[in-house]
């Protein structure tokens, strides 16, 4: 980003430098750019130029596991931030996400009038990613329709989406974000909703972009960041803008959460259920035979279906004469990355790599550098099924590895992404009662209500606790009055299943680079999900889900040791633990 004396001509000095310009912010005297490193130079030294930086990156803050929704759930963040005691006041003030963008025809969320976006360089209104869909979910997901989930605001929502992240769903920059304000600016939006972040910006001008929304009269709030360390993320860090620390369903401070002095309010954001936008498959089957479970092995290609003979590749270490074949490879010895290649060198159109171990695996063509594998999908089936596969050698075999939009799909997903839609709709809500309040009251409201967490009064961890709908609503307007919320569960009937669930196949594996893992058992019988981590993390995290296939994803650090213990508790209340597991992530 280069700032001028003048803005006159600041264009053009940019592409007489060999520069791409890709944002101009006038009032600020500033253009974006992509430069050549000499330009770089040449435009330091230039008189015109004030100064020059270079831009931070800004990331979604999340993690997921997909789901389907039979009828509707109304998640546990709901009723915790009390949405459900608190109706519309009014005219709804319009919340403005920043994101990767809006599944518009996903069957669970508001359409035309109530959303509309800013169409850039790529439409406000699909989503290949998934993460600004989910987001919107939390924040307007359509209650009393049957189907998905329920968000803060179920009805009336008023949204205004603006995309800076592709469908890669990797980062944006911060010229990005600060072009992004602007845009939500100019709809009117009043919240702005970030569940982004990134280091502290070298240059003042993304401050400088909250400081001046702020003083116009708009509610900032963004992720407090997933790195569970001490570090300040930005746009959070600004004093103009709210920063979101996520806790669980117990109300407990995730451990992902970034603990630090700017951290304002807390929200949900462990197994937060919203909607999304893309649903994957991995299967391996015989024609006329079985068909096996699979999960894609990252960073290998996908199929819509791959069909061919099946051959055994043993190890698959080296290639052999699989030209047209669907290749069956045992794990171990070589990486996953050396046996896809094998089989893709060998001529093979699939690899389908089985355990060598009880149970299923993630693997990934990833060796810590981003490396991919040789173009052909892989997927991954478990030790049991690899052994029943072994015996339909020759037969047709067919690969599915695929991902499609989808607009009846949902996902648990963990980060402070999840929480910072939480706030931003409570905020949306409040404001609905009294379009006169200000900016600032509402976040004074929202705080000074919040319920009190972790040390008594403001803390690293917590901020002032966790944001109350109706109590924030009492703060601004002592005479109002909130519904009862959700009643009492009622009792639950005795029990007739005395029986825990029996756990299986606990398996553990890293699966990307950043650290990212994934914790994955079955159980004999439908029950929930649960891991207690005893070292390298802390924290239990569970999920409501009723499954016999259990799988957790937890955002790691490379290198770290982790122990940790799985439970599953049965419809019936009956539970099983079993443990401790390590895994060298
Ligand atoms: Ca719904």
């Amino acid at each position: 980003m280069i700032e001028f004396h003048d803005f006159n001509g600041a264009a053009a000095a940019v592409r007489a430098a060999g520069g791409e310009i890709v944002h101009e912010f006038p009032e600020m005297r500033v253009v974006a750019a992509r430069l050549p490193e000499a330009a770089v130079r040449g435009l330091e030294n230039s008189p015109k130029v004030k100064l020059i930086a270079p831009e931070s990156p800004r990331v979604p803050m999340a993690l997921w596991n997909d789901t389907t929704v039979n009828g509707e759930t109304v998640p546990f963040g709901i009723s915790m931030v009390q949405a459900d005691r608190v109706a519309v006041g009014g005219a709804m003030p319009r919340v403005c996400i920043i994101d990767s963008g809006y599944r518009l025809t996903h069957v669970d969320l508001p359409k035309s009038p109530n959303v509309s976006g800013y169409n850039g360089t790529l439409p406000w209104n699909e989503d290949g990613d998934g993460h600004g869909t989910h987001v919107a979910g939390t924040i307007a997901a359509i209650g009393g329709n049957g189907t998905g989930v329920v968000g803060v605001v179920p009805s009336n929502a008023n949204l205004y989406i603006v995309r800076v992240f592709g469908n890669d769903g990797k980062w944006a920059y911060e010229s990005d974000l600060i072009n992004a304000v602007q845009r939500c600016r100019d709809a009117g939006s009043k919240v702005i909703s970030m569940s982004l972040g990134g280091g502290k910006p070298l240059g003042p001008w993304e401050q400088s972009a909250f400081d001046s929304a702020y003083n116009a009269g708009v509610l900032s709030i963004a992720a407090a960041g997933n790195a569970g360390d001490t570090s300040t993320s930005y746009p959070a860090g600004y004093a103009s803008v709210m920063s979101v620390a996520a806790v669980d369903a117990d109300e407990a401070v995730a451990s992902f959460s970034q603990k630090n002095a700017d951290v304002e309010i807390a929200a949900p954001g462990v197994n937060t259920l919203s909607t999304y936008p893309k649903l994957e498959t991995n299967n391996f089957s015989v024609a006329n035979g079985p068909s096996w479970t699979a999960n894609h092995v990252e960073g290998s290609g996908r199929t819509t279906g791959t069909s061919a003979p099946i051959v055994d590749g043993g190890i698959c270490d080296v290639a052999g004469a699989w030209t047209g074949k669907v290749v069956l490879c045992q794990r171990g010895t070589v990486s996953f990355k050396q046996k896809v290649d094998a089989v893709a060198a060998g001529g093979g159109v699939a690899a389908v790599l089985y355990n060598n171990a009880t149970g299923n695996f993630f693997g990934t063509c990833d060796d810590g550098t981003g490396t991919t594998c040789n173009g052909v999908p892989a997927v991954s089936i478990s030790m049991e099924d690899g052994a029943a596969a072994l015996a339909y050698l020759s037969q047709t075999g067919t690969v599915v590895s695929k991902v499609e939009p989808s607009d009846t799909q949902y996902m648990y997903n963990n980060g402070t992404s999840m929480a910072t839609p939480h706030v931003s709709a409570v905020a949306a809500l409040v404001w609905s009662h009294n379009s006169g309040w200000t900016n600032a009251q509402v976040r004074n409201a929202l705080t000074s209500s919040a319920r009190d967490k972790g040390a008594a009064g403001r803390d690293n961890e917590y901020g002032y606790g966790i944001a109350q709908a109706c109590a924030a609503l009492k703060i601004l307007n002592p005479s109002a009055t909130c519904g009862g919320g959700s009643s009492e569960p009622p009792p639950p009937p005795p029990p007739t299943d005395v029986e825990a669930p029996v756990i299986s196949s606990v398996t553990a594996a890293k699966v990307h680079k950043n650290g990212r893992f994934e914790i994955s058992w079955s159980t004999n019988e439908a029950s929930n999900s649960e891991v207690r981590f005893t070292s390298g993390a802390t924290g239990t995290y569970s999920d409501a889900v009723m499954t016999t296939a259990h799988k957790m994803s937890f955002s790691g650090k490379s290198g770290t040791l982790y122990q940790y213990y799985v439970s599953s508790t049965d419809a019936a209340g009956n539970k099983s633990t079993a443990g401790p597991f390590t895994h060298q992530n």
